[in-house]
């Protein structure tokens, strides 16, 4: 019913609310659940779950850095814009978020660069290093 990644996003309190929600009303009748629960929480404790382990697993959910461009641009068909908006409001992805951060931030970077490379291009090109002397 629900995965280990999810109990895990559970324990953490990083899900929404909705689902937060869910999972109790499940382990309050669910015995199973409550078994899947305690393992995972017992693993965790045990460092099998790593921090590294988690955001991989969590991130095939995640919307490509790709799409986060096309999605910052503007350039993106509604539905899949609208599951980048909860993946990052809803959901709170922090990875997502940062990746997106750093999307603006070098998609700002280029332009000045584009139009610095334009004018520097003639003399700075030239006078790169070589790579051994
Ligand atoms: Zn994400």
């Amino acid at each position: 019913m629900f995965n280990d990644t999810t109990l895990l996003a559970y324990i953490d309190e990083s899900l929404p609310a909705d689902v937060m929600a869910r999972i109790e009303a499940a382990l309050r009748n669910d015995e199973s659940l409550r078994q899947q629960l305690g393992l995972v929480i017992s693993r965790r404790d045990s460092g099998v779950h790593s921090v590294g382990d988690i955001w991989r697993r969590h991130r095939l959910s995640c919307p490509s850095r790709e799409d986060l461009g096309s999605y910052l641009l503007g350039a993106m068909m509604d539905d899949q814009a609208n599951y980048i908006k909860f993946h990052l409001e809803k959901i709170g992805c922090r990875f997502c978020q940062s990746n997106l951060d750093d999307l603006s931030e070098s998609q700002h970077r280029d332009a000045v660069v584009a139009r610095r490379k334009k004018y520097f291009q003639s003399s700075v090109g030239r006078l790169r290093p070589e790579g051994r002397g």
